[in-house]
């Protein structure tokens, strides 16, 4: 049975939203990559960038989900 207090659902709200954009970054990412080795004289640059933003939504989703842990692991509201 879940119990959770509004804290740690709006923290929840941001692990979903934080998920959504690091799925959204790795889409452009896989297509950055797919074109990176279709062409020899690639567009390094743009696949660097995708890559980068897809590290800091990743970054970012690990981050919120672990404030949900703590969160959830110090108050016992689970
Ligand atoms: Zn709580």
């Amino acid at each position: 049975m879940s119990s959770l207090c509004k804290t740690a659902e709006i923290l929840k709200a941001r692990v979903r939203a934080e998920l959504r954009v690091y799925a959204d970054a790795i889409a452009v990412l896989q297509n950055h990559s797919i074109a990176a080795l279709a062409a020899l004289d690639d567009p390094r640059e743009s696949f660097q960038k995708a890559h980068e933003l897809a590290e800091h939504a990743r970054l970012a989703y690990l981050a919120s989900r672990r404030k949900l842990n703590e969160h959830i692991a110090s108050h016992g509201c689970d």
